[in-house]
């Protein structure tokens, strides 16, 4: 029998950058580049160069991940399947991400969002590991989860929006009006990166620990994370992303989440915050360990054995 390629493809793509890289698992890669994400043209282009470039000398990928930033169509079965579809990001609505990268490299491919790539890196490799069900969030340039449920993420319609779950809002302590194109103050409006930057006047990275930024913040993050413990039960929340860097916000909402949770019975997971609320441990690589991930179970799925 004809041996498989034991080169996989992966590529995190963000909507600030994208990351490509080739490995023989996630924990062996072999090749990476990054780049700013600009037009789909230019970046598209440079991703299928990078893939064309390093299989010419590395040799051919049995198969290739996207986890992508959205809103994405996730649906096999619809024309626009592998889409970034209506997105505020500008020219980017309507753009054919995977046949720009993977229909051009004629590889079987695998096609999900950005944070059920991180997700499944840290549930296989990292914060996640032994887990049945647990959320990864990310708090970035946007707000998103990879919900995990029976260690699959929940796709549903389209697929899951935590980003914009609407939130308790004191206009009297906070007048901001919140960043959401859609929204104003749902909760990318009011705790993404950006809308640190519009509320404060500066970058959120340069707001020093004792600014009174990061109280509201945990406020916001606390809220959150008391939602989607009500709505998924899960074992664990990951929180990840830039703005999550700020370390000190880790036990400001832990400490927040108890007061909000207010003795319910939700759980023993949700009772140990130290354990419940946690940072990630793949750092910045979950998406692209989570992107061969991916390739690795669409190239079995594509030959029914295991690629060695
Ligand atoms: P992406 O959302 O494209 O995946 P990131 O997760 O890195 O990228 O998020 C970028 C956002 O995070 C930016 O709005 C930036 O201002 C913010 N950010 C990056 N580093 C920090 C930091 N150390 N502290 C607070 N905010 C940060
Ligand atoms: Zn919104």
């Amino acid at each position: 029998m004809k041996s498989l390629p034991s080169l996989f493809g992966g590529v995190e793509a963000g909507g600030t950058k994208f990351n490509c890289v080739i490995g023989r698992s996630a924990s062996e890669i072999t090749a990476r580049a990054s780049f700013p994400t600009t037009t789909p043209e230019e970046t598209l282009a440079n991703a299928l160069a990078f893939f064309t470039r390093e299989i010419e000398t590395q040799g051919p990928i049995a198969a290739i991940g996207v986890a992508c930033f959205g809103p994405v169509d996730l649906n096999p079965h619809s024309p626009r399947y592998g889409y970034i579809t209506e997105t505020p990001k500008p020219d980017w609505s309507n753009t054919d991400v995977l046949g720009a990268i993977a229909g051009e490299l004629g590889v079987p491919a695998a096609f999900d969002t950005d944070v059920n790539g991180s997700a499944l890196g840290e549930l296989t490799l990292g914060a996640a590991q032994g887990l049945e069900d647990f959320v990864y969030v990310t708090i970035g340039t946007g707000v998103g989860a990879g919900i995990f449920s029976n260690r699959q993420p929940i796709k549903g319609s389209m697929h899951p929006e935590i980003g914009h779950l609407l939130m308790p809002h004191d206009r009297e302590r906070d007048p901001f009006e919140g960043a959401c194109p859609f929204h104003g103050n749902c909760l990318e409006g009011m705790v993404a990166g950006p809308s640190l930057e519009k509320r404060w006047g500066r970058k959120a990275e340069t707001l020093p620990p004792e600014h009174e930024a990061w109280d509201l913040q945990a406020d916001y993050l606390a809220a959150m994370c008391w939602n989607i413990t009500a709505a998924y039960s899960p074992q664990r929340i990951i929180l990840g992303g830039g703005v999550m860097k700020q370390a000190h916000l880790f036990p400001k909402i832990r400490e927040r989440f108890l007061r909000v949770m207010n003795g319910y019975p939700c759980g023993a997971a949700a009772r140990d915050p130290n354990h419940y609320i946690v940072p990630p441990q793949l750092e910045g690589h979950a998406g692209e360990a989570g992107a061969i991930l991916m390739a690795q179970a669409v190239a079995q799925e594509a030959t029914g054995t295991m690629a060695v």
